[in-house]
């Protein structure tokens, strides 16, 4: 059986990322993948609103980038997509943005909770010792939620990050999980098992088991990715997330192409 795709890579471009889209993919060749997605992070309106992504003018050289990489390495097939962040408001940029090129699929994540905390940001911690645990989770699970009732996303990035340095709290958070997935299962959005997950503090793939689980019950579909951020981790750990997908019963992964999806064989 082929390994499922890995939807979910970056490049130097997001400023936090190493190696070249042409390097990433003989990367996947090495590992044995036949089929790639670059989802870098997407721009906002504003460039200054952050340092971790491109700015909106570098769009073109991303696709470029994606483009050498296919025309470099035609036996693999490499999907263009954008990892988006969602923030409420933010919902007429994104639309503007996915009509500015032939997108694959969107990835939407949640990495802000307001409008200047990103709670997966290393030098942020501080304000997770300020907050109530429960109250940042929550509004986490509520932004994934509007991100899938905003149909503008083919896929949820990393549907648990905000476990990643390992706040938890003590309450049970199976009522955010089950709204959520509801959600996605309503408006045929997947979620990704994203292996990044298992390179940080938290050691689990994104989302964990219990999550991923109530995702099955309900329907949901799933992708893979690596969130590789350097061509080394392109197709890391996916034997642990093929193995956890199997393991709570999924068979098929979802594949993107011009915004449609189709299944394939786990
Ligand atoms: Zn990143
Ligand atoms: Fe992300
Ligand atoms: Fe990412
Ligand atoms: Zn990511």
């Amino acid at each position: 059986m082929p390994l499922p795709a890995d939807y979910h890579m970056h490049t130097p471009l997001c400023r936090h990322a190493a190696g070249e889209p042409v390097e990433y993919a003989a990367r996947a060749i090495e590992v044995g993948l036949t089929e790639i997605g670059f989802s870098d992070h997407s721009p906002m309106r504003q460039d200054n609103f952050d340092e971790w992504r491109m700015n909106a003018d570098q769009l073109s050289e991303y696709v470029e980038k994606v483009e050498k990489a296919r025309a470099d390495y035609p036996q693999l097939k490499i999907r263009l997509a954008l990892e988006v962040d969602y923030i409420p408001g933010h919902e007429d940029w994104i639309r503007e943005l996915s009509a500015m090129y032939p997108w694959d699929y969107l990835i939407g994540s949640v990495h802000y909770v307001s409008d200047d905390w990103e709670v997966d940001h290393p030098d942020k911690l501080s304000e997770w010792r300020s907050r109530d645990k429960m109250q940042v989770w929550g509004v986490y699970f509520d932004r994934l939620t509007m991100a899938a009732e905003s149909r503008l996303f083919d896929i949820i990035g990393h549907a648990d990050l905000v476990k990643k340095f390992c706040f938890y709290p003590d309450r049970d958070c199976t009522p955010l999980f089950e709204r959520f997935l509801h959600s996605a299962a309503k408006n045929n959005t997947a979620i990704e098992l994203n292996t990044a997950g298992l390179r940080k503090e938290c050691r689990e793939i994104y989302p964990a088991r219990h999550i991923l689980n109530l995702a099955f019950t309900r329907g949901v579909r799933v992708t893979f990715g690596s969130d590789a951020h350097k061509p080394d981790e392109v197709g890391m750990d996916f034997e642990a997330a093929i193995r956890l997908a199997r393991s709570v019963g999924y068979t098929h992964w979802s594949r993107y192409a011009g915004r449609e999806f189709s299944y394939a064989r786990l």
